[in-house]
């Protein structure tokens, strides 16, 4: 089998992202002889059958997961106290960051204590607070999004990098998986948004999901495969109420009444 044939059947095995483990070789059937490593996104596999040709490495696109561990180890510990920077201003300490909330919809979620939204001066970013799962009124981490097109990356993750940033009212029933900040604030007066920001989904990301009756995955247009990717891993994590749902534009681009109309201007729809 050729490198091509081989790394279509390793895929095919569906080994979750950063994770290493033995398992019986498709190729040679040996007893737990291949050996398989996922992790920075990469794929390795190596079979320890000396006749057996089963050996190569995948390269896997560079994502924020990858990044994150890479360049930001230090921070990982995801235990460690998050104390929130002294840098972080009030918003309307800076026109810019206000205007970003105006232009993307988050300004009601902010100014209805639903978002913790503030400006980071050092970093020159909009910074969105996130609140511990268990305990909403700890924060465990932010994510801030570049307020000018040279700060890089466009979105910086403060603190705890597992823990999701998520927008919405303790009554909800519904949750929306979107791709970031803005668009879990645009969401958040008729359902619950849930940032994923360009990682896969984390333990605690399933995990806090678990407490809703629907779950719709939102993701940019151009993510249309992944959103059917995430959908299928948490119908096989347990959760079997969860919709894909089609859109024309990122979320943050629509107002409360237009995501109103869109998730229950549908009523009769309903299945
Ligand atoms: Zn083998």
């Amino acid at each position: 089998m050729n490198y091509k044939q081989q790394l279509e059947v390793v895929q095919g095995l569906f080994i979750p992202p950063d994770t290493a483990m033995r398992l019986d070789c498709p190729f040679c059937n040996g007893k737990n002889t291949l050996s398989v490593d996922t992790m920075n996104n990469n794929i390795n596999w190596y079979c320890f059958h000396a006749s057996c040709s089963a050996k190569g490495k995948y390269q896997g696109e560079k994502n924020m997961d990858y990044v994150n561990s890479t360049f930001k180890k230090k921070e990982e510990n995801s235990d460690t106290e998050f104390i929130v920077p002294d840098s972080f201003k009030i918003l309307d300490s800076n026109d810019k960051a206000k205007k970003y909330i105006h232009k993307n919809n988050c300004w009601e979620a902010w100014s209805w204590g639903r978002a913790d939204i503030k400006y980071d001066v050092k970093q020159d970013r909009v910074v969105f607070l996130i609140r511990d799962n268990e305990d909403p009124t700890t924060f465990v981490g932010a994510v801030g999004r570049a307020l000018n097109s040279i700060t890089y990356p466009k979105w910086y993750m403060y603190g705890n990098k597992d823990v999701p940033f998520k927008c919405g009212l303790p009554e909800h029933k519904e949750a929306i998986i979107v791709e970031d900040c803005a668009s879990a604030c645009a969401v958040s007066n008729i359902l619950t948004g849930v940032a994923i920001l360009g990682t896969s989904l984390k333990e605690s990301h399933k995990q806090y999901l678990k407490q809703y009756d629907k779950i719709y995955i939102g993701l940019d247009r151009d993510a249309t495969k992944k959103s059917y990717d995430v959908a299928n891993e948490l119908k096989s994590y347990g959760l079997q109420n969860v919709h894909v749902k089609p859109l024309s534009d990122d979320l943050k681009y629509f107002n409360t009444k237009e995501i109103k109309e869109m998730f229950n201007g549908g009523e009769n729809e309903k299945r």
